[in-house]
């Protein structure tokens, strides 16, 4: 990112000299459809950004450009939109919304943005526009809000006002995640660890470039599904509010209770919690070989009992499993397309980018992106 170009854009735009606030997409290394299922999760930011270039107006307007989209919006604040637009607007929108709910002053303002997050690939650009639009707003109002509390603010304009159901993991990641770290997060209390990532290993992220129609519905129905398993499980232990409190005992106890979609899906997300548990100890005690076993069985189980992946995906993953200096690998993400992410050896990792991408190509006729990148530090204020 040229911040100097991205500058002289804005002052061309709007005629004034912006503050700029960047935000990173994350993968999520395991614990997947377990955020909201009040479970853990195991996500890194990476260096890939939304940037947000803002400067106040004297008028009431919202004026909000993107160079990823061609049409540009603008709002008066005195009539704000009562409901979203169903365009990319929606995003800033929800968070302004929020932040004037929560009883912050919002004043109108000039936005340009800049993103390199992949969008809609599973890599997380609509948290990364979130948070940056989220600290670009309140910069405008001299509020700061703890980070953890942006990330709750951003996740709140996602669900009420954009209309997706997700849980906190890529806000909340996309605000504290460190450099050269993952962080095992407890979706319920919010409380997290920061794991070291061996120094000596890379992610490879490798983009099916798939992006299945049923991917939003899909999600919402597995939300209904952990729902249907809670109402179940906490008739006969009350104090169960979500998949987070069932046990592989309780799971078993009453598997023919259960229809097997239900049973499926409970199983994937009590076995996903405790292997991303599993995953943080074995990556900080770099035992890489059982981190991979667990990299692997997640994604078997995201496959068979989750049921979220796709022909692309599995493809994607097989191609990985004898490349010199892979030390895991799964899908990354909600899932229905999307991306992979690889633990691989940094001294390997540009040809094991080069050789997964022909594999791909070869056995699906598809030419995919492939990132190497690294966990870096979640948003700020860029100078
Ligand atoms: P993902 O988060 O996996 O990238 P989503 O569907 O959740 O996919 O979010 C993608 C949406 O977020 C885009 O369709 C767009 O509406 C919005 N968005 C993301 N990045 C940008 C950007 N740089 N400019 C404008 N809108 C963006
Ligand atoms: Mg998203």
């Amino acid at each position: 990112m040229n911040l100097s170009e991205f500058t002289h854009q804005f002052t061309e735009l709007f005629s004034s000299h912006p503050r700029i606030f960047r935000a990173p997409g994350r993968v999520n290394l395991i614990g997947e459809h377990t955020d909201y299922n009040d479970g853990f999760v195991l996500p890194a930011a990476i260096a890939f950004s939304t940037y947000v270039a803002i400067t106040p107006r004297p008028d009431r307007k919202l004026v909000i450009h993107s160079n990823e989209f061609r049409e540009h919006f603008e709002f008066d604040l005195e009539n704000f939109p009562a409901r979203r637009m169903g365009a990319w607007c929606d995003y800033v929108l929800g968070v302004a919304d929020v932040v004037g709910r929560q009883g912050f002053t919002l004043r109108g303002a000039n936005i340009l943005i800049h993103g390199e997050v992949p969008i809609g690939s599973g890599l997380s650009s609509s948290a990364a526009i979130e948070v940056a639009a989220a600290l670009a707003l309140l910069s405008l109002s001299a509020t700061e809000l703890p980070l953890p509390e942006i990330a709750q603010l951003c996740r709140r304009a996602e669900n009420t006002f954009v209309g997706a159901q997700v849980g906190i993991m890529d806000q909340f990641v996309a605000c504290l995640g460190k450099s050269a770290h993952a962080m095992l997060l407890d979706c319920r209390s919010l409380e997290f660890k920061l794991t070291p990532i061996p120094p000596h290993l890379s992610f490879v992220v490798c983009n099916t470039m798939v992006k299945h129609d049923h991917a939003a519905s899909g999600y919402n129905v597995r939300r209904c599904e952990s729902e249907e398993a809670v109402r179940f499980f906490s008739k006969h232990y009350p104090d169960v509010r979500a998949l987070r409190d069932v046990s592989p005992e309780m799971l078993a106890r009453h598997a023919k209770e259960l229809t097997p979609t239900i049973f499926k899906r409970s199983t994937h997300v009590v076995q996903e919690n405790l292997r991303t548990v599993e995953a943080a100890r074995s990556l900080a005690n770099n035992d890489l070989s059982r981190m991979k076993s667990l990299m692997h069985e997640s994604h078997e189980s995201l496959r068979d009992l989750y049921e979220v992946s796709c022909r692309e995906l599995d493809i994607m993953v097989d191609c990985a499993q004898d490349l010199p200096g892979f030390c895991g690998g799964r899908m990354t993400g909600g899932g229905f397309g999307g991306c992979t992410i690889n633990l691989v050896r940094t001294e390997n990792a540009a040809e094991f980018a080069s050789q997964i991408a022909e594999r791909f190509r070869r056995a699906t006729g598809i030419a995919p992106s492939v990132y190497v990148c690294s966990a870096e530090d979640g948003a700020r204020e860029v100078f």
